[in-house]
């Protein structure tokens, strides 16, 4: 059986190695498909193709959209996308201009407790010209020796009620999925357990996603259970939704699945890649 991660970041968003690196480590795990979803950010995908050739890896184009849903931050992960296209490159490069705006306001906040240069520390850690996100703040806060360890940052600052936390926000769901679908992509709602929301809000959620021509879920995540990684091949099969698998890999040490090292989906599951090309089939 192949192995398939279709969910993982590099150094172009908030990963720890560089693209290059990251389909080593891939192949090094015996990884067949790997998806390079980095947040809001295409601009990993041509290096990674690269290095995908040499170690006989399918590399995906993929990326995760960072998305605003009746006020609640949700990731849709685009597969299969053109990283090329005009709608697609648009709506990122807006959403990564507002990452910028937001972590002034998080440096702020910040500031008002007394840790100072935080956006100048979070900078250095994403790199020249990359984009900023929480995990550099965290990976900061960490070096300063605030917390333990990035988990304990975001509990302690990093998130909502905390002195570190800036509201944002985020693209409307129909955009990134009219983006991702506009590009060539099927369009992946990351995670689905890791969201606060009722039984009821996750139903709506879905019937939305779907009407709006969402065809996945991500089951099997770093971020599931294996009781919500149960719950949601439920919900995918009643709902006719497609079904990934990802590990949401950072870096090594940082995630909780290392690169295609997680359960195999549920067979009650239609996977996502059901009718990628005969070859990717046939493993
Ligand atoms: P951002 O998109 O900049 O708001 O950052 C979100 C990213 O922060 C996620 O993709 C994770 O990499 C990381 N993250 C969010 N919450 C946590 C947490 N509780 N512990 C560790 N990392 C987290
Ligand atoms: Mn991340
Ligand atoms: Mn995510
Ligand atoms: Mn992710």
């Amino acid at each position: 059986m192949l192995n398939i991660d279709l969910h993982c970041h590099s150094t172009v968003s908030d990963g720890l190695l560089t693209p290059t690196q990251l389909v080593e480590h891939a192949a090094a795990r015996g990884v067949d498909i790997l998806a390079l979803t980095d947040h809001d950010d295409v601009s990993g995908l041509a290096e990674a193709r690269a290095m995908a050739a040499e170690r006989n890896i399918t590399l995906i184009n993929g990326v995760e959209i960072s998305v605003d849903w009746r006020g609640q931050t949700l990731h849709i992960v685009g597969l299969g996308i053109d990283p090329e296209h005009p709608d697609l490159a648009c709506g990122l490069s807006s959403i990564r201009n507002g990452r910028m705006v937001r972590a002034r306001n998080i440096a702020t906040q910040l500031d008002k407790i007394g840790i100072h240069g935080s956006f100048e520390g979070a900078s250095r850690n994403a790199g020249e010209g990359h984009l900023l996100g929480r995990m550099h703040f965290a990976r900061f806060l960490v070096q300063q020796g605030h917390a333990r360890d990035v988990k304990a940052v975001f509990k302690k600052y990093l998130v909502k009620g905390k002195p570190g936390y800036a509201p944002h926000q985020w693209a409307p769901l129909s955009d990134a999925v009219g983006w991702i679908r506009a590009s060539g992509g099927r369009a992946v709602i990351a995670h689905p357990g890791r969201y606060k929301l009722s039984r009821k809000a996750m139903d709506e959620l879905l019937e939305e996603f779907r009407a709006l021509g969402g065809e996945a879920i991500e089951v099997i995540t770093g971020s599931h259970t294996p009781e919500q990684s149960m719950q949601f091949a439920r919900h995918s099969q009643r709902l006719g939704l497609l079904a990934s698998r990802g590990s949401d890999f950072h870096g090594p040490g940082e995630s909780y699945f290392d690169l295609g090292r997680m359960p195999a989906l549920p067979a009650i599951c239609r996977p996502v890649w059901h009718d990628w090309n005969e070859a990717i089939q046939a493993g």
